[in-house]
């Protein structure tokens, strides 16, 4: 990744940040433990997105579709 991608990456994050501050955290930012087996950040984002669907929360149910966006890109590069 070259510097000037980090630096797009970096403010996307916080953009996003900066959205999920009025909303319940940022689990897209929780870190991943190297070659773990799970991932606080997807079980989280997948739990709230399941539980927006199941109220019908559309808003919330694409707001954690994005969030698990960033955090793949943040988390899971590669
Ligand atoms: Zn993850």
């Amino acid at each position: 990744m070259s510097g000037a991608e980090r630096e797009e990456l970096r403010s996307r994050v916080a953009e996003a940040n900066a959205r999920s501050r009025r909303g319940r955290g940022h689990p897209e930012l929780v870190p991943v433990p190297p070659g773990g087996l799970r991932c606080a950040g997807c079980w989280e984002i997948k739990q709230r997105r399941y539980g927006a669907l199941e109220r019908g929360d559309q808003v919330e149910a694409v707001r954690m579709a994005e969030a698990m966006g960033f955090h793949l890109r943040y988390a899971h590069p590669g």
